[in-house]
């Protein structure tokens, strides 16, 4: 007879899912080079049958943490596209004008 690992539910024969899962959760104190040190808790995992369900759950979780990164990345990479654009746009604008721009300033500077 085998048991969901998570919520203990009862699993017919061949149900299963074997899938990594956190069993615990473990806290010491770490001794770099000389000094104090600092504690940690890093939590465990390990691979454990749970029912599918579970399974779905824990699915659900890492595709949201998947999304969740996905959207930080595209929002990075387009607040620095648009940097960028408004960079060449400002020497576009500025490059000819003698009295504003930094770049105009630099070329004058080492005539
Ligand atoms: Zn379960």
């Amino acid at each position: 007879m085998a048991n969901c690992f998570l919520c203990s539910s009862y699993l017919p024969k061949g149900e299963g899912v074997r899938a990594k899962v956190v069993t615990g959760e473990k806290s010491g104190r770490s001794y770099p080079f000389l000094g104090l040190g600092r504690f940690y808790t890093t939590t465990l995992k390990a691979l454990r049958t749970i029912c599918p369900k579970c399974a779905e759950k824990i699915e659900a979780k890492n595709k949201k943490n998947r999304q969740w990164w996905i959207n930080v990345c595209v929002t990075i990479l387009f607040s620095l596209i648009a940097f960028l654009l408004l960079l060449f746009l400002w020497n576009l604008i500025f490059v000819d004008n003698k009295n504003a721009g930094f770049v105009t300033k630099a070329k004058n500077v080492s005539k």
